[in-house]
């Protein structure tokens, strides 16, 4: 009895090695997979992916994607909306169904998993379904679907988990509230709902709603949303919501949430900038209040991984952290999370380990990315703020461009149709280096790119105006500011 007890122990504790590999990455998000396709496809590496939800990560499957997919929804409710004033006779309020709508969008999802794995298998990167846990600095373990365990074998390991978001355990009543994840899992279309935050996903999914006709509330802790942006945006854009007719509640404070179990709905008590106040009747309390990264349980202590105060895993900038062998990258780090950044970070990791010589010190550059909010209207953002400029440049040296204009779009509208369109170019130095650009209106999410190439090789407002304007264009201004 007792040499068999002990006997089947041993035998759990030290799972057989089955398997062996020169990369492991744990987790199949954008980053894991940018950086396992690469080591595997450009640089014959032997890479291997441990995945425990669905391939693709948070931007394929809770994020950009699904995000974007609904975005463009609202677009086209507001679209028709607007074509009357083209001459359209469409019925005021279209009828959308949102739960042929949701399912449509999950079967896209679905599709996409499909090609992920498939595209895993072109480029001969072993995929395991599997929650992997570090064991050491060259080993892990990975607990199958069927709960059965097995020990990979890694020269090299990559922590690429991401994050969840969070919802604050303080607040009471907060669990009846749900997050990201959960938005995209409503599948009718909710009455009226309340959001808590006040970063991209909050206004992002502020924005939609209200196009798509559902009772808004944003409750924000400050006066204004977007604090990263620069200030013209977050006043502007903030504005507009009001505008808009989304009931933003500034400077607010969530005490509690009750829960009707026969209807279901939600009672939110609450302080704002305006007093006291209760809101009743809403369908979804949406927490949109940052994210915490999935380093718990995943057995860094093990390795001696060391993490910071909010458990992001400590990088430097080639990706490596404090251990050997082990690398970190994407929203599991901080930093920029956003999905090309990690697809960035993975691909130039993969190189600088596995590429040829001349990649020995391949690093992604974080400066001047650019970023793009899905508000109403659009965001985008480059390079420094003004407030970050003057820090770094000194007001003096500055010199700053801006335009405030309504779209040609907007021109066979009605006035409260009309959203704003503004852009600020700053510049440094006597050469007017182009050191920030932030514009907001339609069609900037497109818009950026390109301007974004140019800042990023060190254009100047000189070299802005040399561009012939394409006319008529909201994007022409950007050339043609005085
Ligand atoms: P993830 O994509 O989160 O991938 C990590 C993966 O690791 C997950 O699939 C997870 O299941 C897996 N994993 C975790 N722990 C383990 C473990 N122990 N074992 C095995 N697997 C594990 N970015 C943009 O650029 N544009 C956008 O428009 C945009 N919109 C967004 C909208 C929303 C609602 C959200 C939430 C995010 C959005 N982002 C957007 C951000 C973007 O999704 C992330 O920056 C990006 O997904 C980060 O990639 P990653 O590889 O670091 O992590
Ligand atoms: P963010 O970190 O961007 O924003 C969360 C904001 O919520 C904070 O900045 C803060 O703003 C506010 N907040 C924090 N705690 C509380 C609290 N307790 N109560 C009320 N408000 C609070 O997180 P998100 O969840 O919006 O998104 C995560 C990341 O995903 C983003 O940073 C972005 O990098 C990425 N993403 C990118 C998108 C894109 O590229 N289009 C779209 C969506 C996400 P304040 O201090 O002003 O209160």
């Amino acid at each position: 009895g007792t040499l068999s007890r002990h006997f089947s122990a041993t035998t759990i504790n030290m799972a057989p090695i089955s398997k062996e590999t020169d990369f492991l990455v744990i987790g199949g998000g954008s980053g894991g997979l940018g950086a396992a396709r690469a080591a595997a496809s450009r640089y014959g590496a032997k890479a291997m992916v441990i995945e425990g939800k669905r391939l693709g990560g948070t931007c394929v499957n809770v994020g950009c994607v699904p995000k974007k997919v609904t975005f463009n929804a609202a677009f086209i409710a507001e679209t028709i909306h607007q074509a009357k004033s083209y001459g359209f006779h469409l019925q005021e309020t279209a009828p959308f169904d949102w739960t042929t709508f949701k399912n449509k969008r999950d079967a896209y999802i679905k599709r996409l998993n499909g090609i992920y794995e498939r595209n895993l298998a072109n480029d001969k990167v072993e995929y395991i379904h599997g929650w992997a846990k570090v064991l050491s600095k060259n080993s892990v373990e990975v607990t199958l679907d069927d709960g059965s365990k097995e020990v990979v074998n890694a020269k090299k390991i990559l922590i690429a988990v991401g994050g969840n978001p969070h919802i604050p355990p303080s607040i009471p009543g907060s669990e009846y509230g749900i997050n990201s994840d959960g938005f995209f899992d409503i599948d009718t279309l909710p009455k009226k709902v309340a959001l808590v935050g006040a970063g991209y996903i909050a206004v992002e999914f502020a924005g939609m709603f209200n196009a798509l006709g559902v009772e808004t509330h944003l409750f924000i802790r400050y006066d204004h949303f977007l604090r990263s942006f620069d200030p013209m945006i977050q006043e502007k854009v903030t504005a507009e919501y009001e505008r808009l007719g989304i009931h933003v509640h500034k400077r607010s404070q969530t005490d509690k949430v009750e829960k009707d179990e026969v209807t279901g709905k939600l009672t939110l008590h609450y302080k704002s900038k305006d007093g006291e106040g209760v809101l009743s009747d809403v369908d979804h309390l949406i927490w949109a209040i940052g994210r915490t990264p999935a380093t718990e349980g995943l057995g860094l202590e093990s390795a001696g991984v060391k993490l910071n105060e909010k458990g992001q895993v400590i990088v430097d900038e080639y990706q490596n952290t404090n251990v050997e062998n082990i690398y970190a990258l994407g929203d599991v780090t901080g930093g920029v999370e956003l999905t090309p950044v990690a697809i960035a970070a993975g691909r130039k990791l993969a190189a600088r380990l596995f590429g040829p010589e001349q990649f020995r010190t391949a690093k992604l550059d974080y400066s001047n990315i650019p970023s793009v909010v899905f508000a109403h209207p659009e965001v985008g953002s480059i390079g420094l703020t003004e407030p970050q400029a003057v820090e770094k440049y000194g007001a003096e040296n500055l010199k700053i461009y801006k335009t405030n204009f309504t779209a040609m779009y907007y021109a066979m509208m009605e006035p409260e149709e009309k959203a704003p369109t503004s852009y600020k170019l700053i510049c440094a130095g006597p050469e007017e280096k182009v050191v920030g650009l932030h514009i907001m209106g339609l069609g900037s999410g497109e818009m950026l790119q390109g301007f974004g190439v140019a800042v990023k090789m060190g254009a100047t407002k000189a070299d802005f105006d040399s561009c012939v304007a394409i006319h008529p264009t909201s994007a022409e201004e950007i050339v043609t500011l005085r």
